[in-house]
């Protein structure tokens, strides 16, 4: 591939990538960056890449951002008191044994089914 230039990034279309794309800091102030959506408080949002940004590099390939839209990003949802709740109840509920019912103080692991007392009984009582 020809080195490209600035100039040859310029392909708002998409005519010539395939996406809509722009030379390095030349992209609208409606697209941003993953790590630009971020730093704004912002996520994607499940939306496709909208455009790229190209910097060409000297003997080698361009590099290449992704570009998503602004108006359809959304806000990184922080963690509430009530989303560390329901995190530390499910965390508890790994923790319960289904075969004595106790919070075994770990998590009960998944090949035995139960906390190790139950799964041991004999070696638990001859230690
Ligand atoms: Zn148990």
């Amino acid at each position: 591939m020809k080195r490209l230039t600035l100039a040859d990034c310029f392909d708002p279309t998409g005519e010539r990538f395939g996406i809509p794309t722009y030379p390095w800091r030349c992209a609208p102030d409606d697209l941003a960056t993953r790590r630009q959506l971020r730093s704004r408080g912002l996520r994607p949002g499940g939306q496709d890449v909208a455009a790229q940004i190209l910097r060409p590099r000297r003997r080698r390939e361009p590099l290449t951002a992704y570009l998503y839209r602004v108006d359809l990003a959304r806000p990184v949802r922080p963690m509430t008191p009530a989303r560390w709740a329901a995190l530390a109840k499910a965390n508890a509920a790994r923790r319960r044994c289904p075969e004595c019912g106790r919070d075994a103080g770990y998590v009960i692991p998944p090949t035995l089914g139960t906390c190790v007392t139950c799964a041991y009984p004999e070696e638990q009582r001859a230690a």
